[in-house]
């Protein structure tokens, strides 16, 4: 009989017969959902010889939200993630006009998903613009509710942001050009706490080795600065035991422990391509995060295919969900790549701890992109590839599952 997924104060509890909601998505959504669901099941039947079985519930946002509800986000959407626990999404447009900023940002906000989990690794035989992709095996732990994209803004010219330019003259004494726009970035001590204990948390459980906290706090002081410092002082005061900081290590991380390091934003960029040996477990501010959750994916050749996940460790609540758009240029035609769902199901199960399922995706996706019978985002740029379906692509990650 299905189940809920159930967040106790000791962990996650998950049922054989877990009900997981999906929300199948825009444009290429139907599509890759159909083939990522597929891969799924299959892994599952496969690693658990039909013990354990996922009851899919679907739930509606975006344009189907919109014909099937007659609302982009319906509130029992929400309430059914916020219910079950954990959900699974493809891409929604973004209602152009109508005062809704983004669905994705709207679903984030409501239920507090506060980390954006993006683990970047190179899959061999996806080419990559740089000489050792496999070097590149980090998670990124990038904040989502706070910084710039909190929504602050002032349209240059309004008559709030003529009130803001003259109150902050007034008080105390900036001089910003009457014509500008303004916009706040809040960084919190709460808030960049939760983050960076996330991350730390991750780090443990997962035996990674550092954890870099990046940050342009020689600039911000008092926000990239502060996120920066309250990470030191939260590693200290919660980690202590499991930590050590550059001046103890001395160049060489003691068994047991995890190095807890910073590097400014802009250095960070040339270490990522210079020395990504010494980057593991990422901690940082949302628009820091934005750039450097791209420019990794780039990195490995796998912008297209990069996973990703938005949690709220604290309560337990998890959305993954590819990180592409919809692409409506090629919606229905069979030609997507289904791998960022597929990988963000893989995050999932990891999450769930189905990680027999987990290990069963990631080996089939491998041998699949080995096989070079690819979808034509990967065909344009592999020698010798064949060209296949978003569904024979799906079929040839199951086929490959041993
Ligand atoms: P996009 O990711 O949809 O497309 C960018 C390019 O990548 C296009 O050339 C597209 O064809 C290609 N592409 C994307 N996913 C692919 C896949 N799985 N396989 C093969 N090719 C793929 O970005 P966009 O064009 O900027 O946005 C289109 C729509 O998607 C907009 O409405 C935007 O708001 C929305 N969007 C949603 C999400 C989300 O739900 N997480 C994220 C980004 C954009």
């Amino acid at each position: 009989m299905a189940e809920k997924i159930i967040i106790t104060p000791d962990g996650i509890n998950v049922p054989d017969n877990p009900v997981i909601p999906f929300i199948e998505g825009d444009g290429i959504g139907p599509e890759i959902w159909e083939a990522a669901v597929r891969v799924f099941d299959h892994a599952v039947k496969k690693a658990y010889a039909g013990k354990r079985k996922i009851e899919w519930l679907e739930i509606y946002a975006g344009e189907k939200g919109f014909k099937v509800k007659n609302e982009w986000l319906p509130e029992e959407t929400v309430s059914a993630l916020k219910e079950y626990s954990v959900g699974i999404k493809g891409p929604l447009t973004t209602p152009v006009g109508g005062g809704m900023r983004s669905l994705n940002v709207t679903l984030r906000k409501k239920l507090d998903l506060y980390v954006c989990l993006r683990p970047v690794k190179h899959y061999p035989g996806i080419p990559a613009p740089v000489v050792n992709p496999d070097a590149v095996d980090m998670v990124i732990f990038r904040e989502n509710t706070e910084d710039v994209y909190a929504g602050l803004e002032l349209q240059s010219g309004s008559k709030e942001a003529a009130e803001l330019i003259s109150h902050l003259k007034d008080t105390l004494g900036w001089e910003i050009p009457s014509d500008s726009g303004v916009g706040l970035k809040p960084i919190g001590e709460r808030g960049s706490k939760r983050l960076i204990r996330a991350a730390l948390n991750y780090a443990v459980e997962h035996k990674r080795k550092i954890v870099t906290l990046v940050h342009k706090g020689n600039i911000m002081k008092f926000t990239e600065g502060a996120f920066r410092n309250w990470g030191y002082e939260l590693a200290k005061e919660e980690f202590k035991d499991v930590v050590v900081f550059e001046r103890e290590a001395d160049g060489s991380i003691p068994e047991g422990r995890i190095l807890v390091d910073d590097v400014i934003a802009d250095a960070f960029f040339e270490k990522m391509l210079t020395r990504p040996h010494e980057i593991d477990v990422i901690a940082t501010m949302n628009l820091n995060g934005d750039y450097i959750s791209d420019a990794l994916a780039a990195q490995v050749g796998g912008i297209g295919i990069a996973p990703g996940g938005n949690l709220n460790y604290t309560e337990g609540t998890a959305v993954f969900e590819a990180t592409h758009g919809t692409a409506p240029t090629i919606a229905g035609l069979g030609k997507a790549n289904p791998s960022s769902l597929i990988l963000s199901g893989k995050l999932m199960f990891e999450y769930l701890g189905w990680n027999e399922a987990a290990a069963l995706i990631e080996e089939g996706i491998k041998a699949a992109i080995m096989s070079k019978k690819v979808t034509f985002d990967f065909y344009r740029m592999m020698k010798e590839s064949e060209l296949v379906s978003t569904g024979e692509f799906a079929d040839q990650i199951i086929n490959n599952m041993n």
